[in-house]
């Protein structure tokens, strides 16, 4: 018997919405560096639906998707014992291993990954564009696999504030449904969180001592009017509650939560199902995972008045803005205060910035943009999912992220359904 040389894939024709499910090669090794993955689940993204709309530049026929899970295959000659001083993975990676990939690739051998900006790699690519062949298939190639993939199957390969035990346990139980949020959505909810927590802008809120000696090392107030307790709150606004969204505003109460920083946190989006969404969401968070602070969902009206509410008037000390178009920076702009910082994930397009640089003179507002390092992004993301499988954890449930799963045949119709809201986040089984 031969082994078989075609596989199926999600496939995008040019110009707009055509998704076809067709039989292509299976891919091979063509360079050293690489692996193939047989991918056991393949998920779709709301960043998939630009490329949809005819809306990403792109005219090339090419495989979708940038999120899945899988088992290598194949290795090219790299791998082995004559890796050293490369990422660790050369060394130790085999066939067989359980791996998630971020959403490009990275070499996590340049300046740029030494330093954690994995996604801006000058040797990455976005799976799931002209450029490299994406995961919505039963087989994809994975250049510079060994900078860019997580080994599931090796926990002692990636750092992770869990102890190892505790990180083999968590492992052993959750389902690929579940792990493959850390391709993308996971991954860039937190970095949304995490840009605006460690941003120098909101460090007056977080020590109690006014700019610029919250960063001095001695304990001098040196003001002699003090803080009151509302100075102290930490106000975000969330814009946005697809499932990156979603992950945002986990993360964002996760990490105020635990470092039990006083807060409110407004979820915005103009649908109502995504708020109902973000609702149960929240709902089915315990306790200790809400904290002490205030937590409301708002459409895009009700959001302006309940930031001028919760600050009596003065603004939002952050706002992730997790859309991608000029409306949704407007609104974020709008929402934040004086000195405030705005960090925005969304996939903007080439349409002209919507701020004026005197807007952003007048307001000392911080704008910090971009995509997700999803490779550097991966041990906390992990952490976060092991600790909230209460949201993560579930399919087709009111608080699941996942709406369903399915044959990897129904994409075209899922990419339909998808584009006009009526299925949230979907992944295909490419064998079902
Ligand atoms: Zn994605
Ligand atoms: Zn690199």
């Amino acid at each position: 018997m031969t082994s078989p040389t075609l596989q199926k894939a999600v496939r995008w024709h040019p110009p707009a919405y055509d998704i076809r499910v067709e039989a292509i090669a299976i891919p091979q090794i063509q360079n050293s560096d690489e692996a193939i993955v047989k991918v056991k689940l393949g998920a779709l993204c709301g960043s998939d639906l630009h490329v949809y709309r005819g809306n990403g530049g792109v005219d090339k026929v090419h495989t979708c998707g940038h999120e899945f899970i899988g088992e290598v295959i194949a290795l090219g000659s790299s791998y082995g014992n004559n890796a050293r001083g490369r990422p660790a993975l050369y060394s130790n990676l085999k066939v067989g291993d359980k791996v998630v990939s971020p959403f490009t690739v990275n070499c996590g051998e340049c300046d740029v990954c030494r330093l954690g900006y994995t996604g801006r790699c000058p040797k990455g690519a976005l799976f799931g564009s002209p450029a490299l062949e994406g995961g919505q298939a039963q087989y994809v190639r994975v250049p510079k696999a060994g900078g860019t993939l997580f080994n599931l199957s090796d926990p002692s390969t990636w750092s992770s504030s869990l102890p190892i035990d505790v990180k083999e346990k968590a492992l052993s139980k959750l389902a690929d449904s579940s792990l493959l949020l850390l391709a993308d959505i996971l991954p860039t909810g937190v970095f949304a969180a995490m840009q605006a927590i460690n941003h120098p802008k909101v460090a007056p809120v977080l020590t109690g001592r006014p700019w610029p000696l919250c960063f001095s090392p001695s304990t001098d107030t040196g003001n002699e009017v003090s803080f009151n307790a509302e100075d102290r709150i930490f106000t975000v606004a969330v814009i946005g509650l697809g499932p990156v969204g979603v992950c945002a505003t986990v993360a964002m109460l996760d990490v105020l939560a635990s470092k039990q920083i006083p807060f409110r946190i407004v979820s915005i989006d103009p649908l109502e199902s995504r708020r109902e969404k973000m609702k149960a969401v929240y709902a089915a968070i315990d306790e200790a995972g809400k904290g002490g602070g205030q937590f409301a969902v708002c459409s895009i009206d009700e959001s302006k008045e309940k930031i001028k509410e919760w600050t009596s008037g003065i603004g939002a000390t952050a706002v992730l803005e997790v859309v991608g178009n000029t409306s949704a920076l407007s609104l974020a702009y709008d929402l934040v205060r004086a000195f405030g910082v705005i960090t925005s994930v969304g996939v903007h397009g080439k349409t002209p910035f919507p701020l004026t640089g005197g807007q952003c003179y007048d307001k000392n507002v911080s704008l910090d943009f971009g995509r997700c390092p999803a490779r550097a992004m991966f041990p906390p993301a992990f952490d976060l999912l092991v600790k909230r499988q209460d949201v993560f954890g579930g399919v087709g449930q009111p608080a699941s992220l996942v709406d369903r799963v399915v044959a990897i045949d129904q994409a075209p119709e899922m990419y339909r359904a998808f584009d006009k809201g009526e299925v949230g986040k979907v992944i295909f089984d490419p064998w079902k």
